[in-house]
């Protein structure tokens, strides 16, 4: 596979990398079978972070004799100084190096976030301090609100973004790449499967490889994923007109009930947690169902609290009939619980 330029960085990378979220639920001999395939496959790019459970430490284990030979990106969610160079330390000890390629500031998706982290005693002070000691090599962000992820663009301070991007999220191809691009940001594209809700793998990456400056990361639990997915690059080949019409098509029908999980049509002021309630199906797609079940309970629970006032209605920019389908996903929940419940 011809690697990539990930921006300033001036790190080269396989044109697909590896997301760390769905090894969290494989045990460690399944997990470290799948990193190495990747690797073997030609993979270089590894993606995690101190939040994904113990991701961290199955790829450091996977990868150990091999750190030369490959770029891990990993994040932190913290946003005090004392608290990020905790991180910091514990992804080094996890992923048994010495140095982290990339490190990134995780999900900036709101102006508080943004200045706690820049605040004299906020994240972006240890990491710079950690990147002095040669501990981090690069900088970088992640983000899912798309005005917010360009002004931190242009405030000049990190490397890389990291953002949704796959043919139903195509907005950051617009204006946020360009931005991106203009600044020799390296980009990195997460959920290019829509979070697992897109089946069809070969759409999906033939759509990416027209944007062949944006390293996608998809999450890969098995080595048939892995393979179907080194296939594609091995042997591209551009959209055909039936490919297109299959897009089209499914941006009509999933487009009406996609969640971006953009959190704009949030607070609700019934505490419905909406975008955690819309991101059930993901987390029973990716997880064991004892986990996705925990992580998503208290949020499906707060349904409950829906008057359909409709306010949420009104703010969310892709016009999603969200009572209704927050409804739907509390009657999916329920089911599921039933399923895997002894
Ligand atoms: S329901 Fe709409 S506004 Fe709310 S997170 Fe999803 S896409 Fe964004
Ligand atoms: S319709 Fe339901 S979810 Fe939406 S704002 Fe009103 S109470 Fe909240």
């Amino acid at each position: 596979m011809k690697s990539v330029r990930l921006g300033k960085t001036e790190l080269n990378v396989s044109p697909v990398g590896f997301g760390g979220i769905p090894i969290i639920p494989l045990d460690v001999e399944s997990a470290v079978a799948v990193v190495r395939h990747c690797f073997e496959s030609g993979i270089t790019f590894f993606d995690t972070a101190n939040m994904y459970g113990n991701s961290e430490k199955k790829i450091g284990h996977a990868l150990e004799g091999n750190r030369q030979k490959v770029v891990i990106a990993t994040k932190t969610l913290e946003r005090t100084a004392e608290k990020a160079a905790q991180h910091i330390a514990y992804s080094l000890a996890n992923l048994r190096t010495d140095y982290i390629d990339l490190y990134q500031l995780h999900s900036i998706s709101k102006n508080d976030d943004l200045d706690k982290i820049l605040a004299s005693d906020g994240a972006l002070t240890a990491v710079k301090q950690a990147q002095a000691e040669g501990k981090i090599r690069h900088i970088g962000f992640s983000s899912h609100d798309l005005a917010l992820a360009i002004k931190v663009c242009r405030s000049g301070l990190f490397s890389t973004i990291q953002f949704p991007f796959n043919f139903i999220e195509k907005d950051p191809a617009d204006e946020l790449f360009s931005v991106a691009q203009e600044l020799d940001m390296g980009i990195i594209g997460m959920k290019p499967l829509g979070g697992g809700l897109l089946e069809r793998a070969d759409l999906c990456f033939r759509f990416l490889q027209r944007h062949p400056y944006v390293v996608p990361i998809p999450g890969m639990q098995s080595i048939e994923e892995i393979d179907e997915i080194i296939k594609l690059y091995d042997s591209p080949r551009p959209l055909s007109e039936q490919d297109n019409k299959d897009i089209e098509n499914m941006r009509a029908e999933l487009g009406k009930r996609f969640c971006h999980r953009c959190g704009y049509c949030m607070p609700c002021e019934q505490g419905v947690k909406i975008p955690e309630v819309m991101g059930f199906r993901t987390m029973a797609r990716r997880l064991s169902p004892q986990i996705a079940i925990a992580l998503t309970k208290a949020a499906i629970e707060t349904v409950e609290g829906c008057t359909e006032c409709g306010e949420c209605l009104e703010k969310c920019p892709y016009n999603l009939e969200i009572p209704e389908l927050i409804r739907e996903h509390q009657t999916l929940f329920n089911a599921y619980v039933a399923k895997h419940t002894p």
